[in-house]
């Protein structure tokens, strides 16, 4: 089980944080994935343009290979169980163990005049999503551990308190590290929310795609042999790690140990890999977005199928809970 905020066109970290897991699982497991609509309210309150974002992050998780006669891909909203829980589960987080977030303490930065109740419970929300479908592993990007670990602490507490009926859900990443994918500035993870210029988007025309990678920071190059690589440097070789062939890759790497690396050469190989990567996608969430009867079909099926699964789960939760009268 995962979900995406409909805050803005998806971006590479999305991605390879994400979505490239959830087509990995789709094949083996019994997956939901959601629109994370309720989640975007607590930053972004008008709903002006929340139909169509939807719309094209639905579109973006199939044209990324998501099959929704596979998966369940639904609308988070659609789902009114999960607001239930959501309710319960608030009974058992504590305001304290909430305000220590870290993604808390950064909206509230970011938001300062919003500091919503929402915020807060963030990721009571979250976890209650997760839980909702009884889920065990969570494909996120590195950036979401700590909300993990709480949705695995309000599980856990649920069992003790009433009974049991949640397994402990965990991150994955086909027992790899967690990803994160770094921003094009060379500071913090590439985001929706951050400077344009300095995330990929899956939306971004190939002339943008181009700018943006040859605007990413360099210097003069390394002057010792086999030196340690300063971290916009080690980012920009994460990025050609996750799109160019290991051919490329090993190429640049040895002209880094070697001291003689053109960084222009290197960012424009990387431009032309980053294109040939995320065009394709791109046309086919034009096509996507151009067939509304498909996607309205989509969303109806997901809430449907989603729905069945989080009824089975409240009727234990309601069951253990004695709310039977
Ligand atoms: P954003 O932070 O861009 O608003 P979301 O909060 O909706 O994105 O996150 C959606 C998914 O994408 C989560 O699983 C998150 O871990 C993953 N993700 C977001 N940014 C990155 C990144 N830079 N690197 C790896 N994974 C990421």
């Amino acid at each position: 089980m995962s979900g995406i905020r409909p805050t803005g066109y998806l971006h590479l970290g999305n991605y390879f944080g994400a979505i490239r897991n959830y087509v990995r699982m789709q094949e083996d497991y019994d997956c939901f994935f959601m629109v994370a609509d309720l989640h975007s309210l607590t930053t972004h309150p008008d709903t002006k343009g929340l139909k169509q974002n939807v719309h094209r992050v639905l579109a973006e998780n199939i044209a990324c290979g998501l099959d929704p006669e596979k998966v369940t891909l639904y609308c988070q909203s659609h789902v009114f169980e999960t607001s239930e829980l959501y309710l319960y589960l608030n009974m058992l987080a504590y305001v304290g163990e909430l305000e220590k977030t870290v993604t808390f303490k950064d909206k509230i930065r970011q938001h300062p005049n919003n500091v919503n109740a929402g915020l807060l419970t963030y990721p009571v929300l979250q976890s209650a999503d997760i839980i909702l479908h009884r889920a065990k592993h969570v494909p996120v990007g590195k950036d979401q551990e700590q909300h993990l670990e709480m949705a695995r602490t309000f599980a856990n507490r649920f069992n003790h308190r009433y009974g049991e009926v949640f397994p402990e859900p965990k991150a994955f990443n086909n027992n790899e590290e967690l990803v994160k994918v770094p921003s094009l500035d060379g500071s913090g993870k590439m985001s929706k929310s951050e400077n344009q210029m300095s995330a990929l988007f899956l939306a971004d025309e190939d002339e943008v795609i181009r700018k943006k990678v040859m605007k990413a920071k360099t210097d003069a190059g390394p002057t010792e042999e086999n030196s340690k690589k300063p971290d916009y440097i080690e980012n920009i070789f994460t990025l050609l790690r996750l799109v160019s062939s290991a051919d490329v890759v090993k190429k640049f790497e040895q002209n880094y140990d070697q001291c003689n690396i053109r960084y222009g050469d290197l960012k424009k190989q990387l431009g032309e890999d980053m294109v040939a990567f995320i065009s394709p996608i791109r046309e086919k969430v034009d096509d996507i977005l151009n067939d509304q009867k498909y996607l309205n079909e989509v969303i109806i099926q997901g809430a449907e199928k989603a729905r069945v699964s989080a009824r089975a789960t409240m009727t234990l939760v309601r069951d253990v809970m004695g709310l039977r009268y």
